[in-house]
């Protein structure tokens, strides 16, 4: 990677949104209306004169689960990275998700540990919001619909209409059998000079490209099978000092407590800690609230005595195979004013928490490309280039740590150089337990503020050697 591509991802990261941009488009519309969806609608309220967003759920009235994100009931922390974004294009999201009872967790409030190493403190004042998921999507969602411009049809995009090798509109279906009762949906067509697929993991835009002769953008996909197991204790004010605790084992699969690589409990709103296992492959880390408790007594640190409490929700489950993203960028044949975010692009192994600030930035690429003179009557190359930015340095970090452990695992021989970039990043990510540069180099990588290339600085890497000699001199 050069560091042309650090300083763009990083002036990504450090823009400010711009003011008084012109007018675009008479109608652009975003299909999907979850995290990803939303931000993309609030950069176009500025630059279309109407944006429609297609959602088949009903939006829920309050902040509740629903069946188009069927992982809203996991653990879901907004990193640094995403926080900053998500406050620049709508101030104030921070201080509500507070008031309604989430944490804004800054370093003195939380546990990182390794094992029972804790991890060293980065003298640094980063926070992470600690929320549940779907409150966060309500309160995103409330400011976004209700600019004068931003509307929700209710619907399913089934597919692209076309003029002049653009995009002109987006299919709708009907009703979905066995909808029941939920209110009426549209059918047909909507026109539209812009289009945004932010319909998730699952996005069928590839599919509908390639029926209608453009080209299907690469798929890559990384084997990370991970197995989450979430519940809701009550938090009695026991830690008033804590409210994260995250203690990571994660390569050590085989660790006694049943093959748990990640354990984390965060206090999110109702005075609620929201607790999650994790396995990989076949280590499940059950489906009951007792074998999670039996679980977290196992692991070091305070897991044991969080569960202790009051369950307020049982145990939900969720299994991801893989990490994939769509390479939109190698793809030479397709319309004009059509662009893809989130997770329809690149979905990461979640336990790196790089979903939501990932989405951010996608919108914060969204509005670069349109405002630098975009023209729009060809293909967003450039908005897929400086969006591969964002993706290429949140994959180097989540699918380089599973190809790692998934190469160890298998005894599999790597080429040299990725071989030294590996025993570099183990050597960073051990000397961050114990030193304060490293960690905080190291966390302003994870929490996507800084470029991974950053990590690679020659006086980084012999700051973490002798960090790590002194280690294990003690
Ligand atoms: C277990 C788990 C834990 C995670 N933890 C974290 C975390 O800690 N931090 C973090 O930042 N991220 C996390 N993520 C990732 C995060 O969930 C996503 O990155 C985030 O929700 C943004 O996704 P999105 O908006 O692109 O898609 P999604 O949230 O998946 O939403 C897709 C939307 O598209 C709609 N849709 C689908 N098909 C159509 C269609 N045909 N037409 C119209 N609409 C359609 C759906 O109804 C839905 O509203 C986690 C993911 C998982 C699986």
């Amino acid at each position: 990677m050069s560091e042309s591509v650090t300083a763009l991802f990083e002036s990504l990261v450090g823009a400010e949104p711009p003011h008084d941009v012109p007018v675009l488009f008479d109608t652009a519309c975003v299909m999907g209306g979850s995290i990803a969806g939303l931000l993309a609608a609030r950069v176009l309220s500025d630059r279309a004169r109407k944006v429609v967003i297609v959602e088949p759920d009903e939006t829920p009235a309050e902040a509740e689960s629903r069946s188009g994100v069927p992982q809203d009931q996991q653990v879901h922390t907004l990193l640094p990275a995403g926080r900053l974004w998500i406050e620049r294009w709508l101030p104030g999201v921070s201080q509500e998700a507070q008031d309604r009872g989430a944490s804004l967790v800054g370093p003195d409030k939380q546990f990182v540990g390794y094992d029972d190493i804790r991890q060293a403190r980065d003298g640094t004042d980063h926070q992470f919001l600690a929320v549940g998921r779907p409150l966060l999507e309500s309160i995103v969602r409330d400011r976004v619909t209700a600019l004068p411009n931003v509307s929700v049809l209710r619907a399913q995009a089934t597919g692209l209409r076309y003029g002049d090798g653009a995009v002109a509109g987006v299919r709708l279906a009907g009703p979905v059998p066995g909808d029941g009762d939920q209110g009426e949906r549209e059918e047909g067509d909507l026109a539209a000079d812009f289009v945004v697929d932010a319909t998730g993991r699952s996005s069928r835009l590839s599919n509908w490209l390639g029926q209608d002769d453009y080209d299907q953008p690469r798929l890559e996909r990384l084997a990370s099978p991970v197995n989450y197991a979430t519940a809701l204790f009550e938090r009695p004010v026991k830690f008033p000092e804590l409210e994260v605790a995250t203690v990571l084992h994660l390569f050590t699969p085989q660790y006694p407590s049943g093959g748990v690589s990640v354990a984390a409990a965060t206090a999110i709103e109702g005075q609620q800690w929201l607790v999650m296992l994790m396995g990989y492959g076949d280590n499940r880390p059950g489906r009951t609230t007792d074998e999670l408790r039996a679980r977290c007594a196992a692991l070091p640190g305070i897991l044991g005595d969080i569960t202790s409490g009051d369950v307020t929700r049982e145990v939900v489950t969720y299994r991801q195979a893989d990490s994939r993203r769509r390479h939109f960028t190698e793809a030479s044949h397709l319309p004009a004013r059509l662009v893809s975010v989130g997770d329809a692009v690149a979905s990461f192994n979640p336990v790196y928490g790089q979903g939501m600030s990932s989405a951010a930035l996608h919108a914060s690429c969204l509005a670069s490309y349109l405002d630098g003179f975009a023209d729009v009557g060809e293909a967003a190359t450039e908005f897929f280039r400086l969006q591969q930015t964002v993706v290429d340095a949140a994959w180097a970090v989540s699918a380089g740590g599973d190809a790692a452990r998934i190469d160890a695992e298998n005894g599999t021989e790597v080429p040299k150089e990725i071989h030294r970039q590996r025993r570099a990043m183990e050597r960073i990510a051990g000397a961050a337990l114990v030193d304060p540069d490293v960690s905080r180099a190291f966390n302003n990588v994870s929490y996507m503020l800084r470029h991974p290339t950053t990590l690679f600085d020659p006086k980084l890497l012999e700051k973490a050697t002798a960090a790590a000699e002194r280690a294990a001199e003690k």
